[in-house]
């Protein structure tokens, strides 16, 4: 667990509880839109962003930096920039890139928060049945003002806390389709890449521009991971989030790793029949999954780590990767066997996590009525009740802090990427 040398304690609350308050702006109005109706009108509601609690799903007003020491561009929310300026100046701290630990400087903060807006996200917002519902929904609802929020918990279900700290609904972590992701690495932004052959027969190379070359059997491609905050020594991947800058938190090993790259036969006249195996290190076991696809010019691969049954993992393990390849601080493994002993080369290998949800550290301001305190674990929603989360979990303001919303609380679901079903 690692701390941002970035502000004080006493900062961080009052921003966290400042931030979340105005969560969206309404730009045009349908009247009440409502989720306790049998048959909900047809009506939409559109409505403007505003805050960083439901980064890096939805966007208030922000703006983008380069690190000028990688190149990463880091998108930040206009709040968080100008606290991030206050800290600078106030505690002398600066804020650092995620992505290869770099202190961002003042000048470069400030030069940010004069350039032109990235403007606010917009949403359109329908009204709802309560049974139609669903994990991961993205909700409207009043409580202490208007919030875009992720619905966790439904009636009847029970929100619990593990050793950890993770939320747990009937006993299980958040997950459903399309979970919210945050970014880990980006090879091609490294000089000097985190990822690395394994093995004597590996046949990887990586070449001036930064893409990744082999031929037939690969052999195993690691990557292991480096903590930014601590001198880059190796480290468990940790839920940081790239824009929130300005605020100091611990931070927290995260799971639920995935990996994109495009892969490409060069100098290939003929479609290539390509296997892909992507192995994780995961705290059940080692998932590995492998997917063959064929390649005519250049294709997109994505790998989700997706918990399979113990028995079955196992078997695979055992017998496609070496015993001492993956580790916490080396979480994922690749290797391709191209068909004709073909030369196979992949770039913009990503690494991406999945948000995880967590209890918030922050206490709520003593002025809270009792009847809006956080709720004390585990606890059953009643009839009546859903339990909302924004996916900005360490600064989000929410059912964590304000408690359960009612079935009356809710104005109706977001049409999003997310939710469209
Ligand atoms: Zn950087």
């Amino acid at each position: 667990m690692t701390a941002l040398p970035t502000s004080q304690v006493d900062r961080r609350q009052f921003a966290g509880w400042g931030l979340g308050i105005l969560a969206v702006t309404p730009i045009t109005f349908a009247g009440m839109l409502g989720c306790n109706k049998r048959n909900p009108p047809a009506r939409i509601a559109r409505y403007r962003i505003a805050g960083p609690s439901m980064n890096p799903t939805f966007w208030g007003c922000s703006r983008t930096l380069i690190c000028q020491s990688c190149g990463v561009t880091i998108r930040v929310d206009e709040k968080l920039l100008q606290l991030a300026i206050e800290q600078a100046s106030a505690v002398r701290h600066s804020s650092a890139c995620w992505h290869c630990g770099t202190a961002l400087a003042q000048t470069q903060l400030t030069a940010a928060l004069k350039a032109s807006a990235l403007p606010p996200d917009v949403i359109d917002v329908s009204a709802c049945v309560p049974t139609d519902l669903q994990d991961g929904d993205i909700l409207l609802v009043e409580k202490h003002g208007i919030h875009v929020k992720r619905l966790l918990g439904k009636p009847g279900q029970t929100v619990s806390v593990d050793d950890s700290g993770r939320l747990l609904v009937d006993g299980r972590r958040p997950a459903f389709p399309s979970m919210p992701h945050v970014a880990v690495d980006r090879d091609r932004l490294r000089v000097s890449s985190r990822w690395q052959a394994v093995g004597e027969k590996a046949t990887w190379q990586r070449r001036a521009d930064r893409s990744w070359l082999a031929q037939g059997d690969s052999g195993w491609l690691a990557y292991k991971h480096q903590n930014v905050y601590r001198a880059a020594g190796p480290g468990r991947v940790l839920d940081d989030y790239p824009g929130n800058l300005g605020i100091e938190r611990s931070l927290y090993p995260a799971d639920g790793l995935s990996l994109r790259f495009q892969l490409s036969t060069p100098r290939s006249v003929e479609p290539t029949k390509v296997k892909v195996w992507v192995a994780y290190w995961t705290a059940q076991g080692i998932d590995v999954q492998h997917q063959t696809v064929v390649v005519h010019d250049a294709i997109d691969v994505a790998a989700t780590t997706k918990p399979t049954s113990s028995a079955a993992r196992e078997r695979t393990a055992s017998t496609m990767v070496p015993i001492d390849l993956l580790s916490p601080p080396q979480p994922i493994g690749v290797r391709l066997s191209s068909s004709a002993e073909r030369r196979v080369e992949i770039r913009d290998l990503s690494v991406n996590r999945d948000v995880l949800y967590r209890i918030n550290p922050t206490a709520p301001p003593i002025d809270v009525p009792a009847s809006n305190r956080p709720p004390k674990y585990p606890f059953q929603l009643d009839g009546n009740e859903w339990f909302v989360v924004g996916d900005n979990v360490p600064l989000s303001i929410d059912s964590r802090s304000w408690g359960v919303v009612r079935t009356t609380d809710i104005l109706g679901r977001v049409q999003s990427p997310y939710s469209d079903r």
